[in-house]
């Protein structure tokens, strides 16, 4: 076949608003399976790279790593999907396959050449990378992720990034029974850290900022919620968690937050503010804790947590949008204003 000009909506320079426009998508390669988009979520990664918070980023820019569509097309050597299949991309569409990590199905941690971005990067073979923001993709099968039955398109797509970036370190820390676990920041990432926390078991705080989300998060599976802008919370809770997944977008006082964790506790943080962060080491040393980071998941593990959600019946709390009001969508992510995950319905590139 020939390459195919899909719609899209690119920020055609740093800090400027997303506009319609068109761009290509490569002929299919061997192992290539192309998407027809149904869904895209709306990252808060996407509007750091798109505002170039994160450093240059490339323009102009197709967002979206949170994909969910229908292959209409495959290459000559696919064997993993066939056309009408339900699929997923998330936030990387190759990386060098054969280093350590990627061996041990850790391809977010490769380590020649890291993986390669379903957009804002250039591919292997010297392309630049556009995301889901648009009505097309190709993908090599290998990382492409399948849609459980039962999850609809729509709900599925923001596990993509946020599902997997909490479902990754709850597994890896073993949230469980037994265990204490806090989800700080009610946003995106963080109420699909309620949800899967609570399916793993764990009793599950909710920390936000305000009282304002409250009522959701008890819906979502919370045992508890608390908000931080009160300064009991933290003699409250103090010394109380064994995990706290932290998910906020913006700098935070991390001595404060690592205080409420017991001895050998652990913070994880997947949060990736634009400023650098700072802590007292007595935080960490007073009570034998540990501060941690996590980036997203494995294609394998991507796989796994989108059966596990598919077996517990859930997938993300959205608020569907047309194109037209992505750059609105953007100014009320940041702030905090989104309940829970804006998804862009593709449909409306078609018109
Ligand atoms: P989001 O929907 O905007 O959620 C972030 C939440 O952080 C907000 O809902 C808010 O929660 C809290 N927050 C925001 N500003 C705050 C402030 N100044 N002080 C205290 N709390 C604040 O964003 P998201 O899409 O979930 O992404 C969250 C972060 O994770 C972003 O930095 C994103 O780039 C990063 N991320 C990392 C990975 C990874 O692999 N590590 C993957 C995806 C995203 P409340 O309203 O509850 O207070
Ligand atoms: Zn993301
Ligand atoms: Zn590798």
């Amino acid at each position: 076949m020939t390459s195919v000009t899909a719609t899209a909506y690119a920020a055609p320079a740093p800090k400027a608003p997303l506009e319609r426009t068109t761009i290509e998508r490569r002929d299919l390669r061997e192992h290539d399976v192309l998407i027809d988009i149904a869904y895209a979520g709306i990252c808060h990664s996407d509007i750091h790279q798109a505002r170039e918070e994160w450093g240059r980023g490339a323009f102009p820019m197709v967002p979206g790593h949170e994909i969910a569509g229908v292959v209409s097309e495959v290459g000559p050597g696919v064997t993993k999907y066939a056309v009408g299949d339900r699929v997923g991309v998330g936030c990387f569409v190759d990386s060098c396959r054969e280093c350590e990590q990627c061996q041990a199905g850790l391809e977010q941690y490769c380590q020649i050449g890291g993986m390669t971005g379903t957009y804002n990067d250039t591919d292997r073979q010297g392309e630049k990378t556009y995301g889901g923001y648009s009505t097309h993709v190709v993908v090599d099968e290998n990382y492409v992720l399948r849609i459980p039955e039962g999850l609809s398109l729509d709900v599925a797509a923001p596990l993509l990034c946020a599902g997997i970036t909490l479902y990754s370190p709850l597994a890896h820390w073993n949230a469980g029974p037994g265990k204490k676990v806090a989800i700080l920041g009610v946003g995106g990432l963080g109420h699909m850290g309620i949800k899967i926390a609570h399916a793993m078991g764990a009793e599950v705080t909710a920390l936000s900022q305000s009282l304002r989300k409250k009522e959701d998060a008890l819906r979502l599976g919370a045992d508890h919620y608390y908000a931080t802008s009160d300064p009991e919370t933290f003699s409250a809770l103090a010394g109380s968690f064994d995990l706290i997944v932290n998910t906020v977008s913006a700098v935070l006082d991390l001595d404060a937050y690592l205080s409420l964790l017991k001895v050998d506790g652990s913070m994880v943080v997947v949060g990736a503010p634009e400023n650098a962060s700072s802590l007292n080491l007595f935080s960490v040393i007073g009570a034998r804790r540990s501060l941690s980071g996590s980036s997203i998941g494995g294609i394998r593990e991507t796989q796994e947590m989108l059966d596990f959600c598919a077996e517990h019946g859930f997938g993300a709390e959205i608020e569907v949008i047309n194109a037209d009001r992505i750059n609105e969508a953007y100014e009320r992510v940041i702030a905090s204003d989104v309940r829970y995950r804006f998804v862009i319905d593709i449909a409306s590139l078609r018109d």
